[in-house]
């Protein structure tokens, strides 16, 4: 089946490829489970990992580098798992595909991506106006790991099994080059912004341009685009953005906290022993710890280092957020549609961001607040 065919026919007929494939892979495997799982402690298992992005990518494609290392060194060589970058074995937006149906064992990226091919998706990476890193690894990781269980149903028609991978982070509101100052400066705004937040854009009156990162800073300084948004001060600098527009705007609403992923393909996963799936669940949440805390550390030098460059810092208006956020509300809801899984994901993302926030507001939001004031 073509990737195409694979997006277009959704769920019914990836569960049915997911049976044919299981038919096809048993043949053959009549061995009970206990001699199964002898047969698999002694055997060496070498999988194939495609990313979304290049393979030495800052911080995102190198994490998935490391979580080779660290899986083949906690295994003793008895998981051995290479690293294809974005072109190498596939294009980077088909591994979720070729994962799915086994061309690869691995795959990394962030869960949005595959909103089209599930809309429920989304939630597991971010929406604009969602929780920040720390909460939403609460709600996947904390009490009954509500989220990441939910995201374990949404993957599994696909024949995927989801690891955290970190995250991004807040990120910046992008680069500028003209101030905004009100909702009417959004009015046939360019920007590239992708997802849920670009059609927010679109309906308070800009354009969402998808550009290819090579190409964001000769149009915006070329004024191609009036504005971009990349991902923080790290990433943005290593692409020049800061030499090709004047404002640095903030807080990225869009993306309060881009959870990451890696995905197994199931049948591959259910063919380790219990100790390997313990070694690549490990060595996954140390690639999500190291991930958030590069994140935090790079930018946090980045910034530093633009500031004293001379980029300026400017804050979204409130009036502008307000607007942003009712329209990503609407796009949001659109987005989910009828679908029954979307919605019991949005049902859940939501109500733990209602939850937490109580929590934060007496702790981090008033720690924050008092410190500026200091
Ligand atoms: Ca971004």
């Amino acid at each position: 089946m073509k990737r195409k065919d694979f997006i277009q026919k959704g769920l019914g007929s990836v569960a049915g490829l997911a049976a044919g494939t299981a038919l096809l892979n048993s043949c053959g495997s009549e061995e009970s489970t206990a001699s199964k799982v002898n047969i698999n402690m002694n055997k060496t298992f070498n999988w194939k990992m495609t990313t979304v992005w290049g393979k030495n990518f800052p911080v995102l494609g190198e994490s998935a580098n490391y979580l080779a290392d660290w899986v083949g060194k906690m295994s003793g060589g008895r998981l051995n798992i290479k690293v294809f970058g974005s072109g190498e074995l596939a294009p980077g937006l088909e591994s979720f595909y070729t994962t799915s149906v086994g061309t690869t064992e691995m795959g990394s990226g962030a869960s949005y991506y595959w909103q089209g091919i599930t809309p429920a998706a989304t939630f597991f990476a971010s929406i604009p106006f969602g929780m920040n890193a720390q909460q939403t690894q609460a709600w996947m990781l904390g009490g009954d790991a509500e989220g990441y269980e939910l995201w374990k149903e949404v993957y599994e028609p696909y024949n995927l099994v989801p690891l955290l991978a970190g995250n991004t982070g807040m990120q910046m509101g992008g680069w500028f080059n003209k101030e905004i100052n009100s909702t009417d400066d959004l009015k046939g705004l360019k920007m590239r912004i992708p997802g849920i937040a670009g059609k927010a854009l679109v309906k308070a009156g800009g354009a969402a341009i998808n550009v290819a990162p090579g190409e964001l800073y000769t149009n915006l300084e070329r004024g191609v685009i009036d504005a971009v948004e990349w991902v923080g001060p790290y990433h943005d600098y290593l692409l020049g953005l800061n030499k090709a527009a004047k404002y640095y705007y903030a807080p990225g609403w869009h993306e309060s906290g881009t959870e990451l992923e890696f995905f197994v393909n199931k049948k591959a996963y259910d063919s380790l022993p219990d100790d390997l799936r313990e070694i690549l669940y490990t060595a996954s949440l140390r690639a999500h710890a190291w991930v958030i805390s590069e994140f935090d550390t790079k930018n946090a030098e980045y910034l530093q280092k633009m500031v004293s460059e001379g980029v300026q810092i400017k804050q979204f208006p409130l009036e502008v957020m307000k607007e942003l956020k009712k329209y990503s509300d609407e796009a949001v809801q659109e987005l989910i549609g009828s679908d029954p899984i979307a919605n019991r994901v949005y049902q859940s993302f939501n109500a733990f961001r209602k939850k937490v926030k109580p929590w934060f507001d007496v702790t981090e939001k008033m720690y924050y607040n008092t410190l500026m004031e200091m």
